[in-house]
């Protein structure tokens, strides 16, 4: 794949880039591995004042960053804007908690007294340099989750960004040295994805976190297994989203149209299943469909715009595949299911809702990454819990029920890495986030998160 910014609203190469040489990748190692040295030993206090001043300057730098989002991969304008917010906020929290959260633990000495110790500390260190491989979708957002707290931790990394997104992968490069840290704490790699296995098998490289598509997921963590390299691995999801008779509809309707619709469609936390209960699945049904249908296709830099474009054309015909096969193996499009004819250029694609899916069409198994919604009708909790779990997925869900005993049950039996009731999966930097089955493994944020890449250390006193 070229390193290219290519516009997806209009098709047009805007700026193409060369892949670093192995001279020059190995240059980027070895200031990687150079910092670290350095870094590790510096302060909670001088990580927090480098942090907190990348945060600053992105705050500053919201409007143009956002805009380069927008011009590489195609998302609203808004919702570019929105993000970089909350990057800045989420290096503000790492920046204010890493200390705490990586404070000493002092287990209690009648605990461990057999163990001869006169006291022991378990220490979180830092592990080294961490290659981020990582996707288009949030193009800052996916980074600063990872960097922030590895970067609080100790620890350098090293950026293998999505191919289309490079100038996005500069900024953030740039972004940490005009904060102040030392050359090399934190570096972008412009490289193909066929470069990633000779850097991940270089000692100089701890480990590795990938956030991305189940096959790149599994030929990152392959290597790093050979390697005995610790990975965390965010990967795709089909979330459900389950209302039953209790919900408050309207919030429910109006929630479902965003939480399918973010960033264009293509967010590995959308929910994409909607199971709907008996009693109100017509309403449902009618309601987010007149919503779904009513929504804005257009520039993703115009302020009225409500979805923008798929990524690629590739990304297109993978959802229209999709789509065509559940059609024709009966499904109904209840609206959309084309390109919107008055689109020439650019790969748009109509917000749809597919119902009548069987086990027998792809999309009840593959993950949609468009504004593709899937209804389903469920008799009863019971239904919903096992067509919610019928994915080989496990990214989050959301269900909408003000029922404490179905909120009981839900928050047991769905096999995600969150359930969120009576509203739709966000992430925040205080709350872990990740998933079960083939959407990956470990967690991102909070203190799970930033304990990733760090050496626990057990030190024993005698
Ligand atoms: P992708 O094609 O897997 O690419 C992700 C990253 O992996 C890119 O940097 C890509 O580089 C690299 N890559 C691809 N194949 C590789 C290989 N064999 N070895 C090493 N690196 C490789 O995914 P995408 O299309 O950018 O993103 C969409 C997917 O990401 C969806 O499935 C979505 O659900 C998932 N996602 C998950 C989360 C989460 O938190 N769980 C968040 C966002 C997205 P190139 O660009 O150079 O190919």
């Amino acid at each position: 794949m070229a390193i290219a910014t290519v516009n997806p609203a209009t098709g047009e190469t805007l700026k193409t880039f060369d892949a670093l040489n192995a001279g020059e990748i190995e240059d980027h190692l070895v200031r990687a591995d150079q910092a670290f040295q350095e870094h590790r030993r510096t302060s909670f206090a001088r990580r927090r004042e480098l942090l907190r001043k990348a945060a600053e300057l992105l705050d500053a730098d919201q409007d143009g960053i956002a805009r380069t989002m927008t011009t590489e991969m195609g998302k609203p304008l808004a919702q570019a804007r929105a993000e970089a917010a909350k990057c800045a906020k989420t290096m503000r929290w790492y920046a204010d908690h890493a200390e705490e959260l990586l404070a000493d633990e002092h287990p209690d000495p009648a605990d461990v007294s057999d163990s001869g110790a006169a006291r022991a500390v378990v220490r979180y260190r830092p592990l080294g340099t961490v290659l981020a491989v990582m996707p288009w979708n949030f193009p800052l957002w996916q980074v600063v989750r990872f960097a922030a707290p590895a970067l609080m931790a100790g620890n350098t990394g090293l950026l293998k960004h999505a191919s289309n997104v490079p100038q996005t992968a500069l900024y953030i490069e740039e972004l940490f040295r005009r904060a102040g840290y030392p050359e090399g704490c934190f570096q972008t790699l412009l490289i193909g994805s066929g470069a990633v296995e000779d850097i991940l098998r270089d000692p100089r490289i701890a480990a590795a976190t990938l956030t991305g598509s189940e096959p790149a997921g599994r030929a990152v963590a392959s290597v790093a297994g050979d390697e005995v390299k610790k990975t965390v691995l965010e990967l795709g999801g089909s979330d459900p989203f389950i209302v039953l008779p209790s919900a408050d509809l309207d919030k429910a309707v109006r929630v479902a149209v965003t939480a399918r619709v973010q960033n264009n469609g293509q967010s590995c936390i959308a929910a994409k299943r909607f199971l709907v209960h008996d009693d109100i699945y017509e309403a449902f049904a009618e309601r987010f469909t007149d919503r779904m249908a009513a929504l804005t296709v257009g520039d993703p830099m115009d302020e009225q715009t409500d979805v923008g474009p798929l990524v690629s054309e590739q990304g297109r015909s993978d959802l229209e595949e999709l789509v065509d096969d559940a059609v024709h193996k009966g499904a109904a499009a209840l609206c959309g299911g084309r390109r919107p004819p008055q689109h020439r250029t650019g790969w748009f694609y109509e917000p749809t809702v597919l119902s009548g899916i069987t086990p027998g069409m792809r999309i009840h198994y593959e993950e949609a990454f468009g504004p593709v919604a899937t209804l389903y009708r469920v008799a009863d909790v019971d239904e919903a819990v096992r067509i919610a779990n019928d994915t080989p997925f496990g990214l989050s869900s959301n269900a909408w029920t003000r029922d404490p005993d179905e909120q009981a049950r839900l928050a047991r039996d769905v096999q995600a890495g969150g359930v969120f009731f009576n509203g739709m999966t966000a992430s925040h930097p205080g709350l872990p986030f990740g998933g079960a089955k083939r959407s990956g493994y470990g967690r991102e944020l909070s203190g799970h998160g930033i304990r990733e890449f760090c050496n626990m250390t057990t030190l024993w006193y005698g």
